[in-house]
């Protein structure tokens, strides 16, 4: 979400007459997205911001302008600490990144973060401002922000505010409209993308609408899936709690949508999940996840899993290790608890695990995961994949790296020159627990989006 705000400010920058540069020494304006859910992303900001106190005094004219959740939690704070800072400003201000700086040149200094009720959807979801996306041939399209849960760990519902659903049409006409210039795979995004919908469906009731429970998850993907000319459809990311059968009977039944469900597990022990506040337990989530593979052919599942939560006995971390390993996740992404100031877990300090205790059992898990991702890959050795490009091997050009639709990392050998965005088939040869190895075996679809030609000012 932070990543495609960054995408949004850089499309306003650039429509508002700037270039991209490669060095600070040649800039004029710093940008600085933050996101409090990495480590000592305050730590990190103040630091960085020294620096740039120093780089803004060698140029008349510099500016910088700080943006994110940090500065969403943060409000008047960085202002106070790091007062040569130009523009603050929140989460929801994104569409207004211009006018600031341009208010800042005339006025000053200043800071403002917008709450989410009193915006409108427009600057919700401003699906008309310019984007500059990073890739040309994938997309990430919001379909929600905020969040209404309270995962005692995290810091999203803080920053990102309460959980709000994109209308469905825009959602679908974002696709549409990445579709003609060539985007051919889209991610769609939200912080629990289950729920989406239910806020539209509640204000529908409270206006005495006695339409169906509509739009859901599971309509969007359809909608999403049938765009002409998209080929792939992903997202992030669900929630156990509310995954429903619907949704997976349409990743079966919508055939752009990927065979890849990433599905946080975050813990084993049903007391852990319930300290964490996450409303499932570990075999609810194993009931859902055998759904989803009876119903989804060669589904792949990746997972997250936090290590170490306060208060995680050895006996909960066995039932992780025991679940970890029956699941068979094709990748996971284990993570050290750290504690985000600001939610319940930073609290219970006295609950807090002794450090090398959870090293040892982040190594413990490692094995066991990296074990069932090496199974899983082995059992593709010698299969034809279709593999999507991403660029060539920064080691070798005649090597290419790119995506299944099991988003399985494959590095492949190629006599031929392939753009980003470019359909394949790939025969694999070698597997190891983190991607896959094999040569070309065909271009299916040449990348079709349209190469960016910067425009230059003379
Ligand atoms: S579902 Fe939980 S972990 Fe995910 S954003 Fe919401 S509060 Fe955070």
């Amino acid at each position: 979400m932070n990543a495609h705000d960054s995408e949004r400010i850089s499309g306003l920058l650039e429509a508002d007459g700037m270039e991209r540069v490669e060095t600070d020494d040649e800039a004029d304006v710093v940008v600085l997205n933050t996101c409090c859910i990495r480590e000592n992303a305050d730590n990190k900001l103040y630091g960085t911001l020294g620096h740039l106190r120093k780089w803004k005094a060698a140029k008349e004219g510099r500016r910088i302008v700080i943006g994110g959740c940090l500065s969403q939690k943060d409000k008047d704070v960085v202002a106070q600490k790091a007062p040569w800072v130009d523009v603050v400003m929140g989460t929801h201000n994104v569409h207004r990144t211009t006018e600031l700086l341009n208010h800042s040149i005339e006025h000053g200094p200043i800071t403002e973060i917008l709450d989410e009720a009193v915006l409108d959807d427009y600057t919700l979801f401003p699906s008309a401002l310019p984007v500059r996306r990073e890739t040309t041939y994938n997309a990430w399209v919001t379909i929600q922000i905020g969040c209404d849960n309270s995962c005692a760990y995290c810091i999203v519902p803080a920053v990102r505010g309460r959980e709000i659903s994109r209308p469905f049409a825009d959602v679908i006409g974002e696709v549409a409209q990445l579709a003609s210039t060539g985007v051919t795979e889209v991610t769609l995004l939200g912080q629990n993308v289950n729920s989406y919908g239910r806020d539209i469906t509640l204000a529908e009731r409270q206006a005495g609408s006695d339409a169906r429970v509509q739009p859901l998850f599971a309509d969007l993907l359809r909608a999403a899936g049938d765009v002409e000319g998209i080929r792939r459809v992903r997202y992030v990311s669900p929630h156990p709690k509310d995954m429903r059968v619907d949704v997976l009977e349409a990743m079966a039944n919508t055939p752009a949508v990927c065979e890849h469900l990433h599905y946080p597990l975050q813990s084993g022990s049903d007391r852990v999940l319930s300290l964490m506040h996450r409303g499932y337990t570990a075999q609810r989530y194993m009931e859902r996840l055998a759904d989803a593979r009876r119903l989804i052919p060669d589904l792949s599942v990746t997972t997250d899993i936090i290590v170490g939560f306060p208060g995680e006995t050895e006996a909960d971390f066995q039932c992780t290790l025991e679940i970890a390993a029956e699941a068979m996740f094709d990748n996971t992404f284990e993570y050290i608890f750290s504690p985000r100031e600001g939610t319940q877990a930073a609290d219970m300090t006295e609950h807090f695990i002794d450090p090398a205790i959870v090293s040892d059992r982040f190594d413990r898990l490692k094995i066991v995961v990296e074990h069932s991702a090496l199974i899983k890959h082995e059992a593709r050795i010698g299969r034809i994949e279709e593999v999507v490009v991403q660029g060539p091997s920064r080691r070798n050009p005649n090597v290419y790296s790119g995506r299944t639709r099991q988003y399985k990392l494959v590095h492949f050998s190629s006599d031929v020159a392939l753009r980003p965005g470019t359909y394949t088939t790939v025969e694999i040869s070698k597997a190891a627990p983190h991607f896959l190895t094999g040569f070309l075996v065909e271009v299916l679809q040449m990348a079709t989006h349209k190469i960016r030609i910067p425009v230059v000012s003379v």
